[in-house]
């Protein structure tokens, strides 16, 4: 269970510095986090959220961020913890924060003070716990979170290696990892450390174990699917279908001479508890000892923005999002969104301008399917592709109030949805869909709207579990005939992503003159597809074959190969097949 917030965690960054233990009177901490990121105090930044969970639980608990890795002056500022470090390595695995999907070192990182991607170490996770380990030698557990750990728990693929690695449990060398989200598990976990027991019974935890647990489905060893790309896709199968809490089995795989056991997912918070979470009064800046390296730029887009829900429906194949926070969306309530607007107004810093509200997908808030809610996800089906399912609440109509509510917060100027729009559960919403997008386009956003077809090709887009073009036509006609009527200058942007599995060169001219012809948008920006650990289209990427049918799937893996995809769709220089600005490019 979730605490609801009491006066510990009343606006105050977590300690960083010995001198900060002080003032409250700490000697010794019992947990201390380590992330690859800069340490924001953010309800969008997980080091933040976990923290100030386990200090509301009644733990002392510090946050060292970015920690040099040239001495131990860093990781041994906070002493040692009596109970746990955890390690995370950011908001963003670390070999895609610091790589692009062509392999170049990135020069930026919005989540490093400065902006200089010049902190964050490669395989950031395994990095830090062997750091703990020089400076610390028979210290207490190790403990891996955050989403490089999560989406790499059992065997996976790692692009940057091209090869199937172990769990990074085993890589790391830790005691225990918590997968997902892990504000429920972490809690059990300290919990259960404080008290002296064994944790391995809680639910969203790995560990290694010389033996299998009853209960527990075996997976194909990891030396089999190393080396055989059918036993590969059978594990991941397996591992994909024990994802809900509500049906999933404990599993065991086989890694060299011991097994990497993980327990069924923490069940999902409820409404309430998602609320106790927003509700621990993050400071909404970047912690002042790290103030001297500079601005973080994420908090252009995080600083004032606030989350309505966790989870997605969408379950896209290149998407890990269902792995990680799960295929139910969970919604706060109205009271404690509106609690947080009406916070922002108070503070200093705030000019009225709330930059974002929403989620992974901004109007999945308050769409609901009761089977869920009572069984967990079909583990056949899914609830937005190929259509979307009729046990899908698709009304709008509780997204529409709440925005409006938000519009009327006194002190409030501007709100402004930046997350991503499912267009097809727009469309689907036969009785308030057409509000909603008219709220939307007169209210809640600024010059475009981004959507995200990803593609335009029905092979394409089933490899990446996407809706057709028609539903995204369809989309695009009602947005500009009622920004037309509302006399909004506003455009469309979108999405596109080349070298996805399944996606050739003609695919990539045939999007090219879909969105040139009926889209009337030049690309300028187009995506690589990146294989990043644990999701079907990175299983696509390693097989080349379907998981769905068995069958062949092209995929391009070349670097030029993937680069001229990308260039077939953005390449300006042929004039003749630009659209014409005058005829309806935005309105
Ligand atoms: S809709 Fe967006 S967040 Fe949801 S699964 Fe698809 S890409 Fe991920
Ligand atoms: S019944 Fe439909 S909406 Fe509900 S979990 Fe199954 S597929 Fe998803």
């Amino acid at each position: 269970m979730v605490r609801l917030p009491d006066k510990r965690t009343m606006l105050m960054f977590i300690s960083t510095t010995r001198k900060e233990m002080k003032e409250l009177g700490w000697d010794r901490l019992d947990i201390i986090l380590i992330t690859g990121d800069g340490y924001i105090d953010s309800p969008f930044v997980g080091v933040a959220v976990i923290g100030k969970i386990i200090l509301n639980a009644g733990y002392r608990v510090g946050i060292i961020a970015q920690p040099d890795m040239a001495s131990g002056d860093d990781i041994s500022r906070l002493g040692e913890p009596r109970l746990f470090w955890g390690v995370t390595g950011g908001c963003i695995d670390s070999m895609v924060a610091n790589y692009t999907a062509s392999g170049r070192k990135r020069k930026s990182d919005d989540y490093t003070p400065g902006n200089v991607n010049n902190r964050r170490p490669d395989r950031a996770t395994i990095v830090y716990s062997n750091l703990i380990r020089t400076y610390f030698k028979k210290t207490c557990p190790i403990v891996l979170g955050g989403i490089e750990a999560s989406l790499r728990r059992i065997a996976h693929y790692d692009s940057w290696s091209d090869t199937i690695r172990r769990s990074i449990l085993f890589d790391a060398k830790a005691d225990y990892l918590l997968y997902g989200m892990a504000d429920r598990s972490v809690v059990e976990l300290a919990a259960r450390l404080k008290a002296g027991e064994d944790p391995r019974g809680i639910r969203g935890i790995c560990y290694a174990s010389l033996s299998i647990p009853e209960d527990c489905l075996e997976l194909p060893t990891f030396e089999s699917a190393s080396q055989d790309k059918a036993a590969f896709t059978e594990m991941f199968h397996l591992f994909y279908r024990n994802n809900d809490p509500m049906t999933a089995l404990p599993l065991a795989q086989k890694q060299d001479n011991r097994y990497l056991i993980q327990t069924p997912p923490a069940y999902a918070l409820s409404g309430r508890e998602l609320d106790a979470v927003h509700d621990l009064n993050y400071e909404r800046e970047l912690h002042p000892y790290y103030r001297n390296q500079g601005k973080v730029k994420s908090l252009e887009t995080i600083g004032f923005s606030i989350a309505t829900h966790r989870g997605c429906y969408g379950e896209c194949n290149f998407c890990a999002i269902s792995v990680h926070q799960g295929r139910k969306v969970t919604c706060r309530s109205r009271a404690s969104i509106l609690n947080e607007a009406r916070a922002f107004t108070l503070d200093p810093r705030f000019k009225g301008v709330i930059q974002d509200v929403g989620g992974p997908t901004a109007n999945m808030y308050g769409i609901d399917c009761a089977r869920k809610e009572k069984q967990g996800c079909c583990p056949d089906k899914r609830c937005l592709f190929p259509k979307i399912c009729s046990r899908l609440t698709t009304d709008h109509n509780q997204q529409i109030s709440l925005l409006k509510a938000l519009r009327a917060v006194n002190g409030v100027k501007k709100v402004f949805i930046a997350s991503g729009i499912r267009h097809d559960l727009v469309m689907a919403d036969k009785k308030h869909g057409t509000e909603y997008l008219k709220q939307v386009i007169r209210h809640h956003v600024s010059g475009q709207l981004k959507l995200a077809p990803e593609h335009s090709e029905a092979r394409v887009l089933q490899k990446m579990g996407k809706s057709g073009r028609e539903t995204l036509l369809a989309f695009r006609e009602r947005f500009f005939d009622l920004a037309k009527r509302g006399e909004k200058n506003l455009f469309l942007t979108y999405y596109l992503i080349a070298a996805h599995p399944g996606c050739t060169d003609d695919d990539m001219a045939r999007l090219r003159s879909f969105v040139l012809g009926d889209l009337q948008f030049l690309p300028e920006q187009v995506q690589v597809f990146t294989p990043t650990p644990s999701t079907w289209s990175t299983l696509m990427y390693w097989t080349e074959r379907d998981p769905f049918n068995g069958k062949p799937c092209f995929v391009e893996k070349t670097h030029r190969g993937r680069e001229r995809q990308k260039e077939i769709l953005a390449d300006r220089r042929t004039k003749k097949q630009q659209p014409d600005r005058s005829k309806n490019y935005y309105l």
